[in-house]
């Protein structure tokens, strides 16, 4: 027999969960379908398991600091295995509390993989369910280059089962992923080499940030290689790996882990997208209208699948809105995916929101002021490892509306979000000035800028 509900959402990630969890609360029957763990990248294999790990690499910074400020401390070693099993039991937890949330928000839980029978009818582990709406919502995949030998190396899944800290490490790629692995494996004790393709990480960001996360990790330890193009992975008869450039034959290494993190792929494909008349483009991605259609009705797609804007937050946030809009006679709501905030938990941490200030320039010309500022936050006033902070304020225009705000340093993961929120309302640079600073704070001098 068919089952029937109102809305089925493929893949129980952020933005499956959300636009059920949503749609469920208007009183709509759903189902979510995962093939793999509830919960998707975020939960398993990304922010949250990440996350910790960056906590356990602060640690290791400010044990360092420690002595510094008075404290005569011996470090004894660090488990990687505890924080390892710490870190697991954590997630399994929030596994635990979804399947009971799902359970009692009525939403059905299946598991196995879907495939399109038409725009309606869904067939899972041969059995077909119906639905009026159907989201798409299975996420991304990482990335490994067609090149000879790419199989020894590992991506950010496999980073997540590594049961012992690496000693030596190769981390290819200029991205998210690439500079907080690379980050993290360092301040908890790996010898990282970041290896580049081109001169700059994180290339989209604003170039102060990325000038200046660069010389923090080579400050830090991490040895950066620029414009090496990875062309071919040995491995020796020690199990040791070395890396070839492609353009010089350079040999690299050797190193006992190699990780991939070079971007993410659509997880389009086996849905049968094709045959039930889904257009992909040439990556994989759904593409979709404002509202989160796809090119057929009664079908949506949602987050990294759709390749915009691959945050969380952002799958989310479309998820809850499009369940507003099917269930919540919301006929306007949708996402808005301008002045979108996001860090990077690289250490230090980078803050983002709005126009860098080429984008500006680009797009402004001379109307653009920046505002900008380098220094020494208190914290590291008198520690022997010193890290910078930067700060920068794009504006435009006679009112000197804010249009970018950039941060990195100490403190900026959670030094953001309310700039983010004035930002949405139009902040001008006056707005940031006539709020009165909070002292001694690192985030006052978003407020005193000259
Ligand atoms: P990104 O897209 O951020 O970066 C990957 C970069 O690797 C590319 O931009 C490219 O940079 C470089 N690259 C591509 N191919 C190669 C290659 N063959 N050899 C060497 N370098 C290569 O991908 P990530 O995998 O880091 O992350 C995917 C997405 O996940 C992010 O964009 C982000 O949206 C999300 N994410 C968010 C996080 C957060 O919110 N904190 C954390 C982790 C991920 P270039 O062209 O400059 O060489």
């Amino acid at each position: 027999m068919t089952k029937k509900y109102d809305l089925i959402a493929i893949g129980a990630g952020s933005g499956g969960l959300s636009v059920a969890e949503r749609a469920a609360k208007y009183g709509a029957k759903c189902a979510v379908i995962e093939a793999k763990r509830i919960g998707g990248t975020c939960v398993n294999l990304g922010c949250v398991p990440k996350k910790v790990m960056w906590y356990g690499a602060g640690i290791a910074h400010t044990l360092h600091d420690a002595t510094d400020y008075g404290f005569d401390i011996a470090i004894n070693g660090f488990s990687w295995e505890t924080l390892k099993q710490h870190r697991d039991e954590y997630v399994s937890g929030i596994n635990s509390w979804y399947h009971t949330y799902l359970k009692d928000s009525d939403i059905d839980e299946i598991t196995g993989y879907a495939r399109f029978i038409d725009a309606h009818t869904l067939e899972v582990n041969g059995e077909q369910l119906q639905a009026e709406h159907i989201v798409i919502a299975p996420g991304a995949y990482p990335v490994v280059p067609s090149i000879p030998g790419a199989e020894h190396g590992i991506t950010s899944d496999g980073f997540f089962e590594l049961e012992t800290l690496p000693q030596r490490v190769a981390v290819v790629g200029s991205g998210y992923i690439a500079v907080e692995i690379a980050g993290l494996l360092n301040a908890l004790g790996s010898d990282v080499t970041l290896l580049l393709r081109r001169e700059h990480l994180l290339r989209p960001f604003d170039a102060m940030l990325r000038e200046c996360l660069m010389e923090e990790m080579m400050d830090g330890g991490v040895n950066i290689i620029t414009s090496s193009q990875i062309g071919e992975v040995k491995k020796q008869d020690d199990e040791e790996l070395e890396l070839i450039c492609a353009d010089t034959g350079q040999q690299l290494g050797r190193f006992d882990q190699l990780l991939w993190a070079i971007g993410r792929a659509p997880a389009s494909s086996g849905m049968n997208l094709e045959m039930a008349g889904i257009v992909t483009d040439e990556q994989g991605h759904i593409p979709t209208d404002e509202w989160q259609n796809t090119n057929l009705a009664g079908v949506y797609a949602i987050g990294d699948v759709t390749g915009r804007a691959q945050l969380t937050p952002v799958a989310i946030a479309a998820g809850r809105r499009l369940g507003d809009r099917l269930f919540g006679n919301m006929s306007e709501r949708k996402l808005d995916y301008d002045l979108i905030p996001t860090v990077v938990f690289s250490h230090p941490p980078i803050a983002t929101v709005g126009l860098t200030e080429s984008e500006a320039r680009e797009i402004h010309g001379d109307a653009v002021k920046i505002y900008q500022s380098r220094f020494t936050p208190m914290y590291h006033a008198f520690t022997k490892h010193q890290s910078k902070m930067a700060m920068k304020l794009v504006t435009v225009g006679a009112r000197e509306k804010v249009v970018g705000c950039h941060v990195i340093g100490i403190g900026a993961d959670e030094m953001l979000q309310g700039f983010a929120v004035a930002m949405r309302m139009g902040a001008t640079k006056k707005d940031f000035d006539d709020t009165i600073a909070i002292h001694p704070s690192a985030a006052e001098e978003l407020v005193t800028m000259r």
